[in-house]
């Protein structure tokens, strides 16, 4: 974890949504204006879009993943859970895979942690699915 007085910007989440906002605000940044980190527990990003095909055979699975370190190396990437956030002290608690949960504080904060998928009403859809 880098030391630094610049301010943070938080990024909950490395998805999708985690990862274009982190490039985009690092090109909207001037050089060290800011430090942008972000947390996920996993090291990639997964393009679920192209899952089904990964899935089917038509692709290989490594073409779905994209590793956040590679596309975002001016970024700090920390590999862990955030689980919790408190506001007012403006520090999350972050979990890594091994070892003691650690605060992490931060200036700004972007949350995208992604949402848990809906199964549509099909009858049997969630059980043969
Ligand atoms: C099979 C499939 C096909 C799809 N096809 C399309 C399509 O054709 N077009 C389209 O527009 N969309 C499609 N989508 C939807 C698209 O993939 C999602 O809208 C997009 O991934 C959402 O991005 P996100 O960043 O919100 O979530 P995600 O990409 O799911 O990212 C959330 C991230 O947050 C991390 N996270 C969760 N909890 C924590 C925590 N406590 N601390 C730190 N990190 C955390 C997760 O590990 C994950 O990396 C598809 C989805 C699926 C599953």
């Amino acid at each position: 974890m880098s030391t630094t007085e610049r301010p943070r910007i938080l990024v909950v989440g490395g998805g999708y949504v985690g990862l274009y906002a982190a490039r985009r605000i690092q090109k909207k940044m001037r050089y060290g204006e800011a430090t942008v980190t972000v947390v996920d527990p996993r090291s990639y990003m997964t393009y679920q879009p192209f899952l089904p095909e990964a899935a089917a055979g038509s692709i290989s699975p490594r073409h779905v993943v994209v590793p956040l370190r590679r596309v975002l190396p001016k970024a700090e990437v920390l590999t862990g859970r955030v689980s919790t956030i408190d506001q007012d002290r403006k520090v999350a608690t972050i979990a890594p895979l091994v070892g003691e949960a650690y605060e992490l504080p931060f200036d700004y904060l972007v949350i995208a942690m992604g949402a848990v998928s809906r199964t549509f009403p099909i009858p049997g859809l969630a059980e043969q699915g």
